[in-house]
C-alpha cells in the first residue's frame, strides 16, 4: 500500500484500476475529498451524506470509502504548505477525487491552487455541463432549451502561467527580442503573456469531447475559437479540430457543411454533426439559438467565459457542477468560491458539489446512484424547498439550511 508523509489511508477499500485507458472501479473504491476552506465544510458535509445514501439505495454490495486529503488553509495549518505532495500522490494514486472549493491567498507569486492541481496532474479537460432545473429561477424566457456540456482545455493558452511582469528583466529581454529577432513592434513598458495552443493539446481535448458525445447519443460537437483574428492559435484550434474529428471519427461525424450542401441540411442517422463558431458570435448565440448547441469543445479562455455565461443563463453557477479530467486522474469540484462569510452556516446552496459528485459517480459508472441524486435535487427545487439565494428569487419558497436541503434530496430518491 502506498506511504504517504501526514495521511493514513482508511483500512477498508479498494484502489480503482486502470485498463488500457477504461477504469476498474471495484466495490468500496477509495476516493480522496479535498473538504475546502471557507463554505467547503457545510457542503462537503451534505455531499457526502447524499452521495452515500444514493449508493446505498440503489445498490446492496457497494459504498465509497472517503479519503480526506489537504488543500488550502487545512493543509497550511497540517503541513505549512497550501499544496502539499501527500494530496498530488493521494490524488493521482487512487485516480478519482472530489474537492470543495479552495482560498486563493492574495499576493505576489502566488498561483491559484486549483490552476496548480490541474495542471500538475495533466487534468487537461476541464468539463462542465450545464442544463436546467425546472423552478430555479433564470433570467431568460426558455432556460430549458440549454443543455450543453462544454470542454474547455485546461493547460494551454493564456492560462499557461507563461508571462512577464512589465518592467522586469525578463520582459525586456522577451521585447528586445522581438524587435530585433522578429522584427515587430512591441512597446517598451508592455506586460508580456505567452499564447501557446498545441496539436497535441487541441487533439486530445476534441478526442475527449467526440468521444462523449458519441457514448450519449448527442447532436453535435462546436468548436468555439477567435481564429478569425489569431490564426495560428485559435484559427490553427479549428482546423486540427476538424482534423481531428475526421481522421479518428470519420465514419461517425459529418461537417455543418456537409449537411447542408450533400444532404439537403437533414443529418443522416447516426451521425454528429461537426461546426465551428467564433467565440463572440457564440455568446450571442447561445443566448439566441440555444437549443442548436450541445457539446462545445473549446481553448481555455473561451472556455472560462462561455462556461460561466451559459450557467447564468439557467440561473447562476451556484447550480454549476465541474470535472477536471485527464487520462489518469478525475477531479470534480464546485465552480464556486469559498463564499467566507458563510462559513459554517449551514445557509449556502450545496447544488455545485452535489451535482460535481453526480458527473462523479457517472465517471465511475454508477449511474443509477447519480440519477438517484439528479431525481432527489429535481424534486426538491420543484417543492420549493430551497437555500437563501434560489429562495430570495422564487415566489412562495420554503428556505431550508444545506443540511434540510441535502435531507430533502435524499427523501425525494424514491418518491
Ligand atoms: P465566491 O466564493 O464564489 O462567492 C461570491 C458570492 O457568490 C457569495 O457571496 C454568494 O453570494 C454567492 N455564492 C457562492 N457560492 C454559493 C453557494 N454555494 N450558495 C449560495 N451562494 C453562493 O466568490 P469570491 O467571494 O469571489 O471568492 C472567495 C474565495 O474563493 C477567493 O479566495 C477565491 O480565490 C476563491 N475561489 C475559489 C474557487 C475554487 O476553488 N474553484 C472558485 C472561485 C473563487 P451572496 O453574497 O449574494 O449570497
Amino acid at each position: 500500500m502506498i506511504k504517504f508523509d501526514k495521511l493514513e489511508v482508511p483500512t477498508e477499500g479498494e484502489r480503482i484500476g486502470n485498463l488500457d485507458g477504461g477504469l476498474v472501479v471495484p466495490s468500496q473504491p477509495f476516493i480522496p475529498v479535498i473538504e475546502g476552506d471557507g463554505i467547503g465544510r457545510d457542503i462537503m458535509k451534505v455531499t457526502r451524506r447524499v452521495v452515500d445514501a444514493a449508493i446505498d439505495t440503489a445498490y446492496s454490495d457497494r459504498r465509497i470509502t472517503w479519503f480526506d486529503v489537504y488543500a488550502g488553509e487545512r493543509a497550511n495549518a497540517t503541513y505549512g504548505e497550501w499544496l502539499p505532495q501527500d494530496t498530488f500522490r493521494a490524488i493521482k494514486h487512487f485516480r478519482v477525487a472530489l474537492k470543495g472549493p479552495l482560498t486563493t491567498p492574495v499576493g505576489g507569486g502566488f498561483r491559484s491552487l486549483n490552476v496548480t492541481l490541474r495542471q500538475t496532474l495533466d487534468l487537461y479537460a476541464c468539463v462542465r455541463p450545464v442544463r436546467y432545473f425546472e423552478g430555479v429561477p433564470a433570467p431568460v424566457t426558455h432556460p430549458e432549451n440549454m443543455d450543453v456540456v462544454i470542454f474547455r482545455e485546461n493547460t494551454e493558452d493564456v492560462y499557461a502561467g507563461i508571462e512577464w511582469a512589465q518592467g522586469t528583466p525578463e520582459a525586456k529581454k522577451v521585447i528586445d527580442f522581438l524587435q530585433t529577432d522578429m522584427r515587430v513592434a512591441v512597446r517598451e513598458d508592455s506586460g508580456i503573456g505567452i499564447k501557446p495552443i498545441s496539436i497535441f493539446g487541441t487533439s486530445r481535448l476534441t478526442r475527449m469531447a467526440i468521444q462523449y458525445a458519441l457514448d450519449h447519443n448527442r447532436t453535435s460537437i462546436t468548436f468555439v475559437h477567435k481564429g478569425n483574428i489569431m490564426k495560428f492559435t485559435e484559427g490553427a484550434f479549428r482546423d486540427w479540430g476538424y482534423k481531428l474529428a475526421q481522421a479518428e471519427f470519420g465514419n461517425q461525424t459529418i461537417t455543418e457543411e456537409n449537411v447542408s450542401s450533400e444532404h439537403n441540411g437533414q443529418t443522416p442517422d447516426g451521425k454528429i454533426v461537426v461546426k465551428d463558431r467564433i467565440a463572440d458570435s457564440m455568446l450571442q448565440q447561445i443566448l439566441t439559438r440555444t437549443a442548436e448547441y450541445d457539446v462545445i469543445a473549446t481553448p481555455n479562455l473561451n472556455g472560462d467565459y462561455l462556461s460561466d455565461a451559459c450557467a447564468a443563463q439557467v440561473g447562476g453557477i451556484g447550480m454549476a457542477p465541474g470535472g477536471n479530467i485527464g487520462d489518469e486522474t478525475a477531479l470534480f469540484e464546485a465552480t464556486h468560491g469559498t463564499a467566507p462569510k458563510y462559513t459554517d452556516q449551514d445557509v449556502v446552496n450545496p447544488s455545485s458539489l452535489i451535482l460535481s459528485a453526480v458527473m462523479m459517480l457517472e465517471h465511475l459508472g454508477w449511474q443509477e446512484a447519480a440519477d438517484l441524486v439528479i431525481r432527489g435535487l429535481e424534486r426538491t427545487i420543484l417543492q420549493k424547498r430551497v437555500t437563501y439565494d434560489l429562495e430570495r428569487l422564487m415566489d412562495g419558497a420554503t428556505k431550508v439550511g444545506t443540511s434540510e436541503f441535502g435531507s430533502a434530496i435524499i427523501e425525494n430518491f424514491m418518491c
